[in-house]
């Protein structure tokens, strides 16, 4: 999941590395051009019993964590020669796809009989930074204590990228042929904006990954008490739309006060825009998750998730449930304040960030427009963000699909005890280029606790092995479903 769209990227990638990278690029253009040649001898090993795929699939995550790709600068190179030589030692052809060197995204493709249109496995190569300070472990050691592997990465993204190497290995060692092709991409540049991302991959290069279904990232499934009562599929996130606030004034001497001293203006815009209560609006995905989430919440928290609408209700989720608030409206949260230079000078300029997370539907537009009405004065200036290489406005995925149907009744087949919710990721992925192709793509993720959660972005970023299995089958079975 990308942390903010005003985060801008500028790769500080030292002589050295450059060098480094240069020879990373000869080996990854050599190991594509002899890989052909190679398929012909290499020999698929058979399929693995659950225990033993469960532990080539740690023994993927321990290599990907251990391979340092903090964005920036990403050097996603490196894990993409990774999975290069593992699917040309398994005989499954691969392209690199290189547009900014270093930062290599790659791709491959098991062949169906093509009566049905292929499905797309996506995760994304890079992380985001560590702040060694706070881990108690190494963060790129991928260090495992009691059956939890601790590591940058492990559950963002490097987890799932581990489960759909070895879901593809499974899958082509059966020999069996689906339906459809199954299409693995695991790309550069997720959690920073820049021409190495989806968007390019989307726009250049749709011929090789262009499907009528797509996994990736998103979802929720919390474990609490050893127990995971829902398997949450995310169909539509929001759209992160931040903006800047600029007051402008005369500056002077602080001793002969202004009425245009732009701290005071920018301040009052921004209480205005931090208190502002959007209006709640339901679309069909969160309809259908609080419908279900009702069905199994205890009775006082059922009869909330039955009455969002009502305006008492609305207080109550803002003030216990922030996240199930979030699904319901576009927020507006200021974040950044930078104003003056010297208590003793009014300054010319003060600027606010303004993080906005907008819903699937949302006119942005006509929401700026809105907003300045709020702002209510002239000397307050709304400065949009640059979209060139941020997410697309995309409708939801549809709940119903052959898609949504099999990741139903594979939870169901794996995690009987629990049901099926569709969700609307509150923060961003990159489905969202894909939705805005016409692309059905679904959100999932490997189940994890409360406080393991906070490790995805945090400190002490770790996965449960057990999970992990459980997520490369479920994400297996659910592909073998929908591809009969
Ligand atoms: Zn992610």
């Amino acid at each position: 999941m990308r942390a903010s769209i005003l985060g801008v990227e500028k790769p500080n990638i030292d002589t050295l590395e450059r060098k480094t990278l240069m020879k990373l690029r000869i080996a990854l253009i050599t190991l594509c051009l002899v890989a052909p040649a190679s398929l012909r001898s290499a020999q698929p090993s058979s399929v693995l019993p659950p225990d033993q795929a469960a532990q080539e699939t740690a023994t993927f995550l321990r290599d990907l964590v251990r391979i340092d790709t903090q964005d920036p600068p990403g050097n996603e190179s490196k894990v993409a020669l990774y999975i290069a030589a593992i699917f040309r030692r398994e005989g499954i052809p691969c392209e690199i796809l290189e547009p900014v060197p270093g930062r290599a995204s790659i791709v491959a493709r098991l062949r169906g009989t093509g009566a049905k249109q292929p499905l797309l496995l996506l995760a994304h190569e890079d992380v985001v930074p560590v702040d060694r300070a706070h881990w108690t472990v190494d963060p790129f050691a991928a260090e495992i204590k009691s059956g939890t592997l601790y590591g940058r990465g492990a559950s963002d993204d490097k987890g799932p990228l581990a489960a759909h190497i070895e879901t593809m290995l499974q899958l082509h060692r059966s020999g069996r042929r689906l339906s459809r092709d199954v299409i693995f991409l695991a790309e550069a540049s997720e959690e920073t904006d820049s021409t190495a991302g989806m968007h390019t991959i989307v726009d250049r290069y749709w011929d090789k990954i262009a499907c009528e279904f797509a996994l990736n990232e998103g979802g929720s499934a919390e474990v609490k008490d050893g127990r995971i009562a829902y398997f949450g599929v995310a169909t539509g996130e929001k759209l992160p739309r931040g903006v800047r606030l600029v007051a402008t004034g005369q500056s002077g001497h602080a001793s002969i006060p202004v009425l245009d001293n732009p701290i005071t203006h920018l301040a009052q815009a921004v209480t205005r825009l931090g208190t502002w209560e959007t209006p709640t609006r339901l679309n069909d995905t969160t309809r259908e998750f609080f419908s279900r989430l009702a069905s199994i919440a205890p009775p006082d928290q059922a009869a909330l998730f039955r009455s969002l609408e009502d305006p008492a209700t609305e207080r109550i989720l803002h003030e216990k449930w922030p996240l199930f608030y979030s699904m319901l409206h576009t927020t507006v949260v200021p974040t950044v304040l930078k104003g003056g230079f010297k208590s003793n000078v009014i300054p010319a300029e003060a600027e606010a960030q303004i993080d906005i997370r907008a819903l699937p539907d949302e006119n942005i537009a006509a929401f700026y427009a809105q907003m300045a009405k709020i702002i209510d004065d002239p000397s307050v200036t709304i400065v949009p963000p640059d979209l060139t290489n941020n997410m697309p406005a995309a409708p939801s995925s549809s709940l119903h699909t052959a898609m949504f149907a099999a990741l139903e009744a594979s939870q169901q087949k794996l995690l009987p005890g629990a049901i099926t919710i569709p969700t609307m990721s509150t923060g961003a992925t990159d489905s969202a280029f894909l939705r805005a192709k016409g692309v059905d793509a679904y959100g999932i993720r490997i189940p994890r606790t409360f406080a393991e959660n906070e490790g995805v972005h945090g400190n002490d970023e770790r996965i449960e092995l057990q999970y992990l299995a459980l997520y490369q089958r479920l994400v297996q079975e659910a592909i073998e479903q929908v591809s009969q």
